[in-house]
């Protein structure tokens, strides 16, 4: 008899002790909100598999972070790209 798939961390019942349950569980509440698009600014990126989100909308397939689209660092990498391209407009 096929068992019925439970969801969220519920899955894991008692095992894993309560802490590492609590931290899934944020992490796949991160996962499953839907995000600011980049490209069309509507709330349509998606997690789609680890460190890819996909926007619903636009269909623009992005590279982020493995829970969230941007993460801190790749915040600051995109600020270090944006000062490059400024600095070479300028020029
Ligand atoms: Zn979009």
């Amino acid at each position: 008899m096929p068992k019925k798939k439970k969801s969220g961390v519920k899955r894991y019942g008692p095992r894993y002790g309560r802490k590492p349950r609590k931290e899934v569980q944020e992490i796949e509440e991160k996962k499953k909100k839907s995000y600011r698009c980049p490209m069309c600014t509507k709330k349509s990126l998606k997690w789609k598999s680890f460190g890819v989100w996909e926007c619903d909308s636009c269909g623009l397939q992005l590279a982020g972070g493995a829970w969230t689209p941007l993460t801190e660092t790749g915040e600051a990498s995109l600020r270090a790209v944006r000062r490059a391209k400024m600095g070479k407009e300028i020029e």
